[in-house]
C-alpha cells in the first residue's frame, strides 16, 4: 500500500500539475527471475490492465526491465497513484511524461514539470539505460542540476533533498518524474496459484491473506458463521473485509458456511476441553472440500504460534492432520503488534476491531485443552458422524462474489 497520508504530508508542496500521460512501473523481485521472467511480467501487465480499467489506458510497453504505461488522456494523479500503489509485483512507480532523449528538450520538461512547484532543495538524479546517448548520468546531472537552481534559487541536497528530478534514458525516449513512489512489492497475483484462505472477522486472517496475495497468491475466502444462533454480524465483517481485499486481485469469491448446528452437535457429543480443536478439524475439512473443489493447492489461517490456546504447537499439530491439504500460516511467527501494525497500514483494522458475534464465541469452554493429542481427538470424534457433519457444512454453502474495480451497472458484489 502506498502510505497516503505520510506522502501527501510531507510532500504537499510538491504536486503533478503537469499534464501527466504515462507511468513508469518498476519491478524488483520479478527481475530477480531469470528463464521465467516473461512469465510474471506478463502476468503483471495483465493485472495492471484490470486495476486501472475505466482509466484510459492505451497501452503497456516494455521499456529496458520497466512497463511504460501510456494513457488516452490525462489521468487523475491521485487515483493512478492509489490504484497502481496496490498491485503486487510493483516495487516502484513514477508518473511521467514523455519526450525527446536531448538535452535541450530535457532540459525544457523539467523546467515545465517544476511550473509552480516549492521546494528549498532538490537533486536531479539519472539513470541512463541507452549508454549511445552522448553525456553520462553525472554530466546530466550537474547540467540539469544548475538549471533548476538558477530557475529556483533552491539549493542541492544529495542526502535529503525536499525533492528529487527522476530522469531516465531509455532508447529513443527520455523521461522525468518529480517523485518514485513505493508499490506493494512481492509476486503479480496469479504467478502462485490458488489458494483458500479462511477468513474469520478477526484481525489476524485478513492480514494472512494480504500476505498470501503478495506471494502472489489467488485467494478463495471461506467464513464460518453460526447463524440463526447467533446474528449475521460476523458475515457482514467478512463480507467488508474480502471487499477491501478485493482490490488486490481484482475479484473473488466468498464461500459463507453454516457452521452453528455443525457446533451444537459437537456440543452433544464431545467433552469440553476438546471442544476447540474438533470445531478447528471442522473447519478445515470442510475448507478443503471446498479447495477441492476449486482446484487450489492449499489452505490459508491467521493462525500465529501459541498466541490462543488453539495455536499451541501441539493443537496446531492435531488440527493440521484433519486438513487434505497443506495449511499455510503466513503469520505464524508474528508478533501481535507487528499483525496489528500491517492491518492498519492495509486498511483492514478498522473494520477488523468492530464488535461482532463470531461463531468461536458460541460454545466455547472456558478452558480449551493446550495440549491435545490425537488419539483422544479421535476418540472424541468416534461419537461424530464427521462425513454428515462435512456435507452439513459443505452442501449449504452461500457463494458471494466481489469485484475491483467494479464492473459497470454493479454495486462490486453479487450473490451467485
Ligand atoms: P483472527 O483474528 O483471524 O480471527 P484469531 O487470533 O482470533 O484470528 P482464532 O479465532 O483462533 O484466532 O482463529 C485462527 C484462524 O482460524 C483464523 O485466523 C482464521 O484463519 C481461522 N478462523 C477462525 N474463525 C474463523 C471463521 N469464523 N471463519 C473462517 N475462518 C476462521
Ligand atoms: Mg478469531
Amino acid at each position: 500500500m502506498v502510505p497516503q497520508a505520510a506522502f501527501h504530508a510531507k510532500f504537499s508542496r510538491i504536486c503533478y500539475c503537469f499534464a501527466m500521460h504515462s507511468a513508469l512501473v518498476r519491478y524488483h523481485e520479478i527481475a530477480l527471475k531469470r528463464g521465467n521472467r516473461a512469465y510474471f511480467v506478463e502476468h503483471l501487465k495483465k493485472n495492471l490492465s484490470t486495476a486501472l480499467r475505466g482509466m484510459g489506458l492505451k497501452e503497456i510497453r516494455n521499456a529496458s526491465g520497466r512497463l511504460l504505461l501510456n494513457f488516452n488522456h490525462d489521468v487523475p494523479p491521485d487515483e493512478l497513484i492509489d490504484r497502481l500503489g496496490r498491485v503486487f509485483g510493483i516495487a516502484n512507480f513514477s508518473l511521467v511524461e514523455r519526450t525527446d532523449a536531448d538535452m535541450p528538450a530535457l532540459a525544457a520538461h523539467v523546467l515545465e514539470a517544476l511550473e509552480g512547484q516549492s521546494f528549498d532543495s532538490f537533486r536531479v538524479e539519472t539513470r541512463r539505460v541507452d549508454k549511445r546517448f552522448p553525456l553520462t548520468s553525472n554530466d546530466i546531472n550537474r547540467e540539469l542540476g544548475a538549471l533548476v537552481q538558477a530557475h529556483s534559487g533552491a539549493r542541492v541536497d544529495l542526502n535529503r533533498p525536499e525533492l528529487t528530478v527522476s530522469v531516465e534514458i531509455l532508447p529513443s525516449s527520455a523521461f522525468v518524474s518529480l517523485r518514485r513512489i513505493r508499490g506493494p512489492g512481492g509476486l503479480p497475483v496469479g504467478t502462485s496459484g490458488r489458494l483458500v484462505s479462511l477468513i474469520s472477522g478477526g484481525i489476524d486472517s485478513p492480514v494472512a491473506s494480504y500476505r498470501m496475495m503478495q506471494r502472489g497468491c489467488r485467494l478463495i475466502f471461506v467464513h464460518f458463521h453460526s447463524s440463526p444462533f447467533l446474528d449475521r454480524s460476523s458475515q457482514e465483517k467478512a463480507k467488508v473485509l474480502v471487499d477491501l481485499l478485493t482490490r488486490h486481485q481484482y475479484n473473488s469469491r466468498l464461500y459463507l458456511v453454516p457452521f452453528g448446528e455443525i457446533q451444537r452437535r459437537i456440543v452433544a457429543a464431545v467433552l469440553r476441553p476438546l471442544r476447540v480443536v474438533i470445531y478447528r478439524r471442522m473447519m478445515l475439512r470442510i475448507a478443503s472440500v471446498i479447495a477441492l473443489k476449486e482446484r487450489a493447492r492449499a489452505l490459508a489461517t491467521g493462525e500465529s504460534l501459541a498466541q490462543v490456546a488453539s495455536q499451541t504447537l501441539p493443537n496446531i499439530a492435531v488440527i493440521e492432520e484433519a486438513a487434505r491439504l497443506p495449511v499455510l500460516r503466513p503469520l505464524i511467527g508474528m508478533d501481535k503488534q507487528e499483525i496489528i501494525d500491517q492491518a492498519m497500514d492495509i486498511g483492514t483494522f478498522e473494520t477488523s476491531v468492530q464488535p461482532d458475534q463470531d461463531c468461536c464465541q458460541l460454545f466455547v469452554p472456558k478452558h480449551p485443552a493446550v495440549k491435545a493429542t490425537l488419539r483422544r481427538v479421535r476418540e472424541a470424534e468416534e461419537a461424530l458422524d464427521v462425513e454428515e457433519l462435512v456435507a452439513l457444512g459443505a452442501d449449504h454453502v452461500e457463494v458471494e462474489r466481489f469485484y475491483y474495480p467494479e464492473p459497470k451497472e454493479s454495486h462490486g458484489r453479487e450473490v451467485a
